[in-house]
């Protein structure tokens, strides 16, 4: 049985992380998108509305299974029994960092395994932050994330101009 993992932050997710999803849900027999609760972070939607919202874009999938977790993902991954961690690369830019976590996550747990998928052209330049830019002024965000999010994204926005 081969369990991965493919976790983020998916604040929002966008068309990019679904590509990495569909894809590695073909690779892998079972995917679990770990949502990282990450509290400290200043995010757009809690880690309860992240999972709910991948749920609902994710159920055509039925080997792919969506969590919020906190802490470290060498934790999540035992607990879990995944020994492999799916990762997306965008641009040399994300290569470092990738690089240095998947080496630190393996001291921490050596079965454990991280694969890369290079993103799709389409998305290669695509990010939430990107979005999350674009929809704090108002911009069309339409192909960069699903349809049936984005008046949740959009009242997000007019919601925190409200109260500022
Ligand atoms: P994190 O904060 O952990 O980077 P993200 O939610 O931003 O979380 O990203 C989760 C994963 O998805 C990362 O591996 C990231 O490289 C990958 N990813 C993000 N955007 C894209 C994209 N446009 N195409 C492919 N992979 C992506």
């Amino acid at each position: 049985m081969k369990r991965a993992i493919y976790p983020g932050s998916f604040d929002p997710v966008t068309f990019g992380h679904m590509d990495i999803i569909r894809r590695s849900a073909g690779m892998f027999d079972e995917i679990i998108v770990g949502v990282l609760n990450n509290s400290q972070k200043n995010s757009l939607f809690n880690a309860d509305v992240r999972v709910t919202i991948l749920e609902g874009l994710l159920k055509e999938f039925d080997n792919v299974y969506v969590e919020a977790f906190d802490g470290l993902l060498v934790d999540f991954a035992k607990k879990k029994d995944a020994n492999i961690i799916v990762r997306g690369l965008r641009a040399v830019t994300d290569f470092e960092y990738e690089l240095q976590i998947a080496q630190t996550n393996r001291v921490e747990y050596p079965k454990l395994d991280t694969v890369f998928l290079v993103t799709d052209l389409n998305y290669s330049y695509l990010s939430s932050s990107i979005v999350k830019e674009f929809a704090s002024f108002g911009g069309d965000i339409s192909k960069f994330v699903p349809e049936s999010i984005i008046p949740m994204i959009e009242d997000a926005y007019t919601y925190s101009k409200r109260i500022k």
